[in-house]
């Protein structure tokens, strides 16, 4: 485990286990569409790629960067798009991939601008949720339910730090306070 750590909440082995039975129950629900998946980078990025191999369909790939989050690790309810998503969106079945839903400020926010922009369709596929929810998102793929602690790993940063790490862990409080 990594030195910066408390705790692995998620080890490499469940995360996979997870990500293909996400995948399987994606290619079954859209297995007469060609679906869109959606990158929010930069967190969602090792699940994404995970996650689209273990789709057995066609698929289309799409990348969008949005942030609440600074170089904090508090939501600072603002959703900032940093880098715009270069598809389109019109008339398509969009799923958007993304690795935490805390708040669920950024994906509510996120899904009815696709839909004003003509999606035929948005679901939300996330690894990780938090139990706090304040916005009232509707999550279809869901791959773990986490306690409200600051998470690092599997995409997720602190600082851009520990992306790269295969498992979820549970970040030293003395490491960002
Ligand atoms: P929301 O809009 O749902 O409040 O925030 C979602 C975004 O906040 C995620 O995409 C992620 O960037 C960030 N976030 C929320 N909780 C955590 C966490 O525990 N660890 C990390 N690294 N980012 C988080």
């Amino acid at each position: 485990m990594h030195k910066d750590l408390e705790e692995i909440i998620l080890h490499e082995a469940e995360i996979e286990q997870r990500v293909k039975e996400l995948g399987d129950a994606i290619a079954k629900d859209y297995k007469c569409q060609e679906p869109l998946l959606i990158c929010i980078l930069r967190g969602a990025v090792i699940f994404f790629a995970d996650l689209c191999r273990a789709i057995d369909i066609p698929v289309q790939m799409g990348f969008v960067s949005l942030s609440s989050y600074k170089d904090g690790t508090s939501s600072t309810g603002n959703v900032e798009e940093r880098q715009k998503l270069m598809a389109d969106v019109k008339g398509k079945a969009v799923i958007l991939v993304e690795d935490i839903i805390d708040t669920g400020l950024t994906l509510k926010d996120y899904s009815q601008n696709l839909l004003d922009r003509g999606a035929e369709s948005v679901e939300i596929c996330c690894l990780l949720k938090k139990p706090e929810q304040v916005h009232n998102v509707d999550v279809q793929y869901q791959g773990f339910d986490i306690e409200n602690r600051f998470v690092v790993g599997y995409g997720l940063d602190y600082a851009e730090q520990y992306r790269n790490l295969p498992y979820v862990g549970i970040l030293k409080k003395e490491i960002y306070s």
